[in-house]
């Protein structure tokens, strides 16, 4: 694989101060940016770090032994996180994610979900608080996450090949532990339970049709994403790239599919269900079909900084304003300029030549 140089830490985790303007952009809460596009879902990095080197995420050649992590007095603490949290609230935000990284190595994590689901939308309704891991630590974690009130569970599996899964993952982690993680989950509660898989051209594709058939009755939902070109260190290139076409050709080849109704307006990955009606995938077109005009995710890194779409190459610094004793309306105000003046479609804009555009890691803003 193709390794590109990231760029030292300074570079890498920038940032810019944010205005504050004398007016609040958004007196009624709700806001949208230039494409009419509301705030609706804050994803949350609660750690830079991984137990795995999936290699098309944190490559071991760039994020080996000598790579700096944040130290520890450069995350947000729990508070710092709910107090953003809540802001974001007040913007409209009703879905809140937490990721990283692998978001089960932030100690007590359970703590940061009993926060957060004490929060309550401007319509006194109570936040949907999901998590994104890749399941290592869920047998030991996942009841105390469903006591302090975490809602939803996705799963990533690249493969229930052995030999490709521990080479995907590339720190040798069998698949029988993430299907213990699973069946964890599903006993202390939740269920349905996503389960991502990001294919790859020549190292997991041929797994597709029997990851489908492994889950589908299960309950749980199977969603195929497209490889991204995220971040700078992932040795991305077009060719690497299964359509989602291709993907659902491939499983429907095999277990027919009816295509099916979002959920919801933004919903990221497209329905298919079983034609016997025994449950359905997803596919992530996050490369052949970009679903940027209805993207309402926001970002917040491990270190504070927002960023409104996956793929800029610097994120607004909330903390210092935090750090620096500004109000809650100051930032408020802060975050509703940030939102009203976004722009962001890097994916329906995506060429060949926009890949090699600095950007952020995916580890530190997270998935
Ligand atoms: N460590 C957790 C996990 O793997 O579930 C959470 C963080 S991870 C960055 C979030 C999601 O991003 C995972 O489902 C992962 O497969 C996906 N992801 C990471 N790099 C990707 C890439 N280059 N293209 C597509 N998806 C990617
Ligand atoms: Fe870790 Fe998740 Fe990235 Fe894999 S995809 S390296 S599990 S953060
Ligand atoms: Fe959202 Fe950016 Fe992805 Fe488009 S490219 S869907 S704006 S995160």
């Amino acid at each position: 694989m193709s390794i590109n140089i990231i760029p030292t830490i300074d570079l890498l985790y920038d940032g810019q101060v944010p205005l504050i303007p004398a007016y609040a952009p958004a007196p009624n809460g709700q806001i949208s940016d230039t494409h009419g596009r509301l705030l609706g879902d804050l994803r949350i990095s609660v750690t830079d770090r991984c137990n795995f080197r999936c290699t098309y995420c944190m490559p071991k050649e760039v994020f080996g032994k000598g790579y700096q992590y944040l130290p520890q007095s450069e995350l947000l603490s729990f508070d710092e996180i709910t107090r953003m949290a809540r802001l974001f609230v007040a913007h409209g935000v009703k879905k809140v994610r937490l990721t990283g990284g692998e978001p089960l190595l932030r100690k007590n994590l359970e703590v940061l979900v009993e926060m957060l689901a004490s929060l309550k939308t401007p319509d006194d309704k109570p936040l949907d608080i999901a998590l994104t891991t890749n399941a290592t630590l869920l047998p030991k974690k996942v009841k105390a996450l469903k006591a302090a009130g975490l809602n939803r569970i996705t799963v990533s599996l690249d493969s229930l090949d052995e030999v490709t899964f521990r080479a995907m993952n590339d720190v040798n982690f069998p698949v029988a532990d993430v299907l213990k993680g699973i069946d964890a989950a599903q006993s202390a509660g939740f269920t349905p339970i996503k389960i991502n898989m990001v294919v790859k051209k020549g190292v997991n594709d041929q797994d597709v049709v029997a990851m489908a058939r492994h889950f589908k009755g299960s309950g749980h939902i199977v969603r195929f994403i497209e490889f991204m070109d995220v971040g700078s260190s992932n040795g991305w290139r077009m060719k690497d790239v299964v359509s989602s076409a291709e993907i659902v050709r491939m499983v429907n080849a095999d277990m027919p599919l009816v295509e099916a109704q979002s959920n919801y307006s933004g919903e990221v990955a497209q329905r298919w269900t079983y034609a016997d009606g025994s449950g359905e995938i997803g596919v992530i077109s996050s490369v052949t079909q970009a679903f940027c005009s209805t993207c309402t995710r926001a970002r917040l890194s491990t270190d504070g900084k927002l960023y409104t779409c996956l793929f800029t190459p610097s994120g607004h610094d909330l903390r210092v304003l935090m750090r620096s004793g500004k109000s809650d309306t100051q930032i408020t105000r802060a975050i509703g300029l940030i939102w009203n003046q976004r722009e962001d479609r890097y994916s329906a804009l995506r060429t060949e030549k926009t890949t090699s555009n600095k950007k952020v890691e995916m580890s530190y803003i997270g998935g």
